[in-house]
């Protein structure tokens, strides 16, 4: 049992700013109370200074007394006393569950139907029934349908305002510190034959043979300015001068089997001059690429910490460096998991017990992200796409649901980045269905299909971290 702290005063206008100190303690205020947050099961009783009791309570709080004001005081004196039931404040746990480009479109080999519909999942179906289904914008207007963007939205920040660009979120996954005077460039192995993008991923190297060739890349064409880093089998990271930020740039894996559209802009040439410069240096080291491929290019990110925002510790797992590098610049605990994988081997089983042992240890929030469904998207794999969707029923949702009941109190929220439509292969920018579930207090109840959902006007996802958290 925890024991009740913190009565005092406070200047911090609403209920919605509560703030954690540590683990299972907290202070949150309403007007000027301030209360004490941390005794499991027992009443906090705190204390105001107001003069008239606080208009807004959180929901089971209950004024127990109104204390003399001594006459020699004017601050700091205790005058309401109010009772709060600790355990709705402090032990709430959240649980956010991405299944990576999950929706999808209506798809002829399904009868008309979408892998959500389709796949078995009795857990969501029996979640949606109880909670509150909708749609969400994850992708805002005129922006890339990526999963940086998305992502982004999902943990609750408009991409609009801090998305720079996809590769400085993956060089904050390498450790890669970007200074203001700097941009970062996604920098491919890729194979281009006679003008044509053949393959965006260079064969699929090992991350060690990748090395080699940036390694031999950053020797023979970096300089105090230009450096190259190594990081995960065709996927690296070029650091530039902030000058060479000015380029429209192709996204390779959109050019498979079409011809090369190579940069255009004022920093065009500079990188059209390395791109042709690696070839002789990657088809020597790297069998199945013969350049580099530019793309993604942003400035640092500056993401305000999750938890000041927010007021709860924060945790996520994925196999993805985007997401893992959302959660260095977001001040989230990013966890290994043994057996997680970006692929459809990835163990369902691990990133859920990940998740529940991290809130177990005093991690308020955490996000899971599985990209097996996006995966599957991409190769046109209906059957793997329905497949990964019944894993998640099965190997998280099930289990999860019952893991947190054994914790206490809980709200999830589920729902995709973006849509990666099967039968297009890619990602679309369209809004995604989602469910919020709160262990507590039923929601309208709702079906979570694309179909079921398209008649609710569509909200915008950044907003939905804050209404998870009851913060809204
Ligand atoms: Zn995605």
């Amino acid at each position: 049992m925890r024991t009740a702290i913190a009565v005092g005063i406070s200047s911090v206008p609403t209920w919605t700013s509560f703030v954690r100190t540590a683990p299972g303690l907290g202070i949150g205020s309403a007007g000027r109370l301030t209360v004490g947050v941390g005794a499991l099961g027992s009443d906090v009783v705190v204390a105001s200074a107001a003069r008239r009791p606080p208009e807004a309570l959180p929901g089971d709080a209950s004024i127990v007394t109104t204390m003399a004001t001594p006459a020699n005081r004017t601050t700091n004196c205790l005058r309401t006393a109010v009772r709060v039931p600790a355990l709705t404040i402090a032990e709430m746990k959240y649980v956010v569950c991405v299944p990576d480009g999950a929706s999808d479109e209506p798809l002829d080999e399904l009868g008309g139907r979408t892998p959500l519909e389709v796949a078995a999942m009795p857990v969501l179906r029996s979640l949606a029934a109880r909670g509150e289904v909708g749609r969400a914008a994850t992708i805002p207007a005129g922006m890339p349908p990526g999963s940086d963007v998305g992502n982004l939205s999902i943990l609750g920040y408009d991409p609009a305002r801090y998305h720079t660009g996809r590769a400085p979120i993956e060089a904050a996954a390498l450790g890669i510190e970007l200074a203001p005077d700097q941009v970062a460039y996604r920098c491919n192995l890729s194979r281009v034959d006679d003008d044509v993008m053949v393959d965006f991923a260079g064969g699929h190297p090992t991350s060690d043979v990748a090395a080699k060739a940036i390694a031999a890349l950053d020797a023979e064409l970096g300089n105090d300015a230009i450096s190259f880093h190594p990081g995960v089998e065709y996927r690296h990271i070029l650091v530039v001068p902030d000058a060479w930020a000015d380029a429209e740039c192709t996204p390779p894996h959109d050019l498979t089997g079409k011809p090369a559209v190579w940069p255009t802009g004022a920093a065009a040439p500079e990188l059209r001059r390395l791109m042709d410069a690696s070839r002789a240096i990657v088809s020597d080291i790297v069998p199945g690429a013969n350049q580099i491929w530019l793309w993604g290019q942003g400035r640092s990110v500056q993401l305000p910490a999750f938890d000041a925002v927010h007021g709860v510790r924060a945790a996520l797992c994925s196999a993805v460096d985007l997401v893992r590098g959302l959660g260095v610049l977001a001040g989230i605990e990013v966890v290994d998991v043994e057996g997680m994988s970006a692929g459809y081997d990835t163990d369902y089983g691990a990133q859920r017990d990940a998740c529940l042992r991290s809130l177990a240890d005093g991690v308020d929030l955490f996000l899971v992200h599985v990209e097996a469904s996006d995966e599957a998207g991409h190769a046109g794999d209906v059957g793997e796409k329905v497949a990964s969707l019944e894993r998640w029923d099965e190997l998280i949702l099930g289990p999860l649901v019952e893991g947190l009941d054994a914790l206490g109190a809980w709200r999830l929220l589920l729902l995709p980045d973006h849509p990666t439509p099967t039968a297009l292969r890619t990602h679309t920018s369209d809004p995604v269905p989602y469910l919020l579930v709160d262990s507590q207090v039923d929601g309208p109840g709702g079906t979570y299909t694309e179909a079921a959902t398209a008649s609710s006007p569509a909200v915008v996802a950044h907003g939905l971290m804050r209404k998870l958290l009851a913060q809204v």
